[in-house]
């Protein structure tokens, strides 16, 4: 190789090295930087989670242990209203485990143990028995009464996957209740989906189990408790799987008037 070429090439080699060091102190800044503004994003949402809405979403869960309570109790306020505004903090009475009252001719369980409020469960069960002499098929019971420490642990695993979740519910409406507002918490909510659509999304309202428990429910005091069109009112997505009872009289006239458990009690947002 003669001098000249061989000064080229370490000319070249020398060029190569600047450039990848070049490219290796870029990306160590940029990494950095991203780095950076995570941490920053962290630090700042934990310092900004009082926003208003956030600050009334997230109070403090005062109840950690509950008993099954199944005596009877006429105090039971079937109009309770649970919502982003409304906290719930006391433990229902009237329990029950469902399994006891509906057997596996009548309804499959998603899950094991779903307690509810004894004359929901009882008005549930008469529901289940006409929508199966109608030919509907067998629906199935997801989820009951849910104790506020399991609230707040289905609502911390929804926040640490997306630290914005629940910012802004009437525009960008909820499906996991922060702690203290959500009406599982009450017994008298009650998750309803059908083995002809086990799916929890809007599709399931346009089913035929879907339709007829919409069309029905209010004979046996229950209500579709977040409809597709009150959503700015409620704070939580159209949930055609979610029923409430609020007693047959209140039924038939929200119903009727296709309004939300809000608006029957003046106590829109
Ligand atoms: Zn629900």
């Amino acid at each position: 190789m003669k001098k000249n070429e061989l000064k080229a090439v370490i000319r070249y080699m020398l060029a190569a090295i600047v450039v990848l060091i070049a490219v290796i102190v870029f990306l160590s800044v940029k990494l950095k930087k991203t780095k950076a503004d995570a941490e920053n994003v962290k630090i700042v949402y934990n310092e900004s989670i009082p926003t208003q809405t956030i600050e009334k979403a997230e109070p403090t869960p005062i109840i950690t242990d509950y008993e099954i309570n199944t005596e009877p109790d006429d105090d039971t306020d079937y109009l309770q209203l649970v919502n982003l505004e409304n906290y719930i903090y006391e433990l229902p009475d009237n329990l029950d485990l469902v399994e006891r009252y509906i057997d596996d001719d009548l309804a499959e369980y998603g899950n094991s143990e779903i307690l509810l409020n004894t004359e929901v469960i009882n008005e549930l069960k008469d529901m289940l028995e006409d929508a199966k002499a109608q030919g509907i098929p067998k629906y199935i019971i997801n989820s009951g009464f849910r104790s506020i420490r399991n609230q707040t642990r289905l609502w911390n695993n929804r926040k640490e996957s997306d630290p914005n979740y629940g910012k802004q519910p009437y525009e960008n409406p909820l499906k996991c209740m922060p702690p203290n507002s959500s009406e599982h918490s009450t017994g008298l909510a009650v998750d309803i989906l059908n083995t002809s659509y086990r799916e929890a999304n809007d599709g399931y309202g346009d089913t035929l189990a879907g339709k007829w428990m919409y069309q029905n429910a209010y004979k046996y005091g229950f209500i579709l408790r977040y409809p597709e069109n009150k959503t700015h009112i409620t704070g939580v997505m159209y949930e055609p799987w979610h029923y409430r009872y609020v007693g047959k009289e209140v039924a038939k006239e929200i119903y009727e008037r296709e309004i939300c458990l809000e608006e029957y009690l003046n106590k829109t947002p």
